[in-house]
């Protein structure tokens, strides 16, 4: 104990390592029950505003003689303390070794964890990769939406789980507290595993064998989380959460939690009645959020936030509304029903031209828009926020200077209407061809063309009103690189990884030069990631079943190809892209 205080006060944000949290579950771990981790590679800030991991770690708790703790990513100043003295790294909440738990689950969100995640792994002693694990290594498991490839980690993971976990989650707790009990060895337990819906082995995985990925059919079925911890250190979302839906039904030919998400799923109104109340009554937290891929499209959008708005008045809980497609309802939702301070809203254009929003099936209309802008300023938001995606596949060929004369006439509009004060902020992030959606098979800007990009953008917008911002260069491209990539990338990771390569989606942390060397070392030329794919050709996802049928998929890309449209989702009665039953 000692010695943890004196290593603490060596780095910063001690609380990081050792938080003080309430509505922790009363279980610690036991050598006679299942001991279940849950890791979110990345800052514990990060990972504990993560809503898949709170609600699989109330899952776990809720089992009898199972116990689920967490571990997040070290950074680089507690790293060094834990390898300087040898010491044990040691889970949040129980301090105990990494080694001591049955089961490890990952949850990657994004592709530039994987080097957080095999320092969790080499800190906590446990092979990297998972053949050359023993008897005495827990399990590794990865989910998250990262594993509709799964192929740049497989040879780290002894099970990888696609898809939504929540039902499959408890079975695999089960299994594992059944098996410890009776004394089941290492592999035989594997071989359970892989029986549980959306779990497979890579090692033990035939070579035609699919996998389907797992879709919680009613979402009102799921029970909300019992137990949400509430961390004393200020975290990315310092809030309660509550998911109104899954899926979107609006379609954008780039989104793959669009596809992979699919069907819509909407949870019904006294469910989110009922889940809003006990969340806001058992935490003390001021704000709820009220979340889904596009929040607005809720049907019961209005009733809820007046239940809400009217239920704890007198508490001044305010409703945050991420992800709101911006139209005459939801202004007048925020205006009225919510009364929220006008500090910025954001519009999701993705585009500059018609022609190029056409292409990616975003319903967004250049006079719309500009009516919206108008109508934002005059009922007195001071900032508007526009989302820019560049290199989009098929993108017009004045795409550039139809961006820059959108963001000019926001820009003219925000100063007219909201005078000095009045700001538009545009953002911008590169196009990464992800699996399973119709642009899997596009091509993607290289470096260079991704910096030019950049650079013509901060020169050529020169209107005061307006502020830029844009992603990271490099970490796009590799995020490029292993989106669509197959088993060879993990040398790579491995490589950059014993380079020190960590925290590769933080700009302050991340190093290319690592990974430039890493790919040169491991002889896998980065450069082809990123190509355009021929349709016909196997690609390293193709043995996942999502639902939704590869030649819809081809379909969208001809008609992305023609700038067609496609409606948005109709569940009751459209049965086209095969996720609907
Ligand atoms: S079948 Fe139709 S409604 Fe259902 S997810 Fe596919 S496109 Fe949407």
């Amino acid at each position: 104990m000692k010695s943890t205080v004196k290593k603490l006060l060596q780095i910063e944000k001690p609380s990081r390592y050792a938080p003080f949290e309430i509505n922790l579950p009363e279980k610690d771990f036991s050598e006679d029950g299942a001991n279940i981790l849950l890791s979110y590679p990345d800052s514990y800030e990060v990972g504990m505003s993560n809503l898949g991991l709170r609600i699989l770690f109330d899952i776990a708790n809720r089992i009898e003689d199972v116990f689920c703790d967490r571990i997040f990513a070290p950074f680089p100043d507690m790293e060094s303390l834990y390898r300087g003295k040898n010491e044990d790294f040691v889970s949040v909440q129980a301090k105990r070794p990494l080694r001591d738990f049955d089961l490890i689950g990952f949850s990657f969100q994004y592709e530039l964890l994987y080097t957080n995640f095999l320092n969790i792994l080499d800190l906590a002693d446990i092979p990297l990769r998972a053949g050359d694990r023993k008897e005495d290594d827990p399990i590794i498991i990865g989910g998250g939406p990262a594993m509709f490839n799964p192929c740049p980690v497989e040879p780290f993971l002894d099970l990888v789980f696609i898809g939504e976990a929540e039902e499959s989650f408890k079975d695999i707790n089960e299994i594992i507290l059944k098996s410890k009990r009776e004394s089941r060895d290492r592999d035989e337990i594997i071989k359970r595993l892989i029986e549980v819906p959306g779990v497979y082995s890579p090692a033990l995985r035939k070579k035609d064998e699919k996998v389907k990925a797992v879709i919680v059919d009613d979402l009102n079925e799921i029970s909300g989380i019992k137990n949400w911890v509430v961390s004393g250190q200020s975290i990315v979302h310092d809030r309660v959460v509550l998911e109104l839906m899954r899926g979107c039904p609006n379609g954008c030919r780039f989104c793959q939690a669009g596809y992979i998400d699919r069907p819509l799923r909407v949870r019904s109104l006294e469910n989110c009645k009922k889940t809003s109340e006990y969340l806001l009554d058992n935490t003390g937290y001021e704000e709820i959020s009220l979340t889904s891929l596009s929040t607005g499209d809720y049907p019961h959008i209005r009733e809820l936030c007046e239940h809400i708005n009217e239920k704890y008045y007198k508490k001044r809980v305010s409703i945050s509304l991420p992800s709101l497609r911006i139209n005459s309802d939801t202004i007048e939702l925020l205006d009225e029903v919510l009364k929220v301070r006008k500090s910025g809203l954001t519009f999701a254009c993705e585009a500059g031209s018609q022609s190029t929003r056409d292409a990616i099936n975003k319903k967004v209309f250049r006079d719309d828009l500009l009516d919206k802008i108008r109508e934002v300023f005059k009922k007195g938001w001071k900032t508007v926020k526009l989302y820019f995606m560049t290199g989009l596949p098929f993108e017009d060929e004045n795409e550039l200077d139809e961006v820059i004369s959108l963001i000019e006439d926001c820009a003219f509009l925000a100063r007219k209407i909201g005078g000095r004060r009045a700001r538009i902020i545009a953002s911008f992030s590169t196009f990464i061809p992800k699996p399973f959606t119709p642009f899997q098979w596009s091509s993607m800007m290289d470096l260079p063309q991704i910096k030019e990009r950049t650079k013509k953008l901060l020169g050529n917008i020169k209107n005061r009103t307006v502020s830029i911002k844009w992603h990271d260069a490099e970490t796009s491209a590799l995020e490029g690189y292993m989106a669509r990539a197959g088993n060879e990338m993990a040398d790579v990771i491995e490589c950059a990884f014993k380079a020190g390569a960590r925290f590769d989606g933080w700009t302050d942390h991340f190093d290319f030069k690592k990974w430039e060397q890493a790919f040169a070392r491991s002889g896998v030329e980065k450069e082809k990631y990123i190509k355009r794919i021929d349709v016909n050709q196997k690609l390293p996802w193709d043995f996942i079943e999502i639902g939704v049928k590869k030649e819809f998929l081809i379909k969208e890309l001809e008609k992305a190809e023609n700038r067609e449209s496609t409606k948005s989702c109709d569940t009751s009665k459209c049965r086209v892209c095969g996720a609907c039953k």
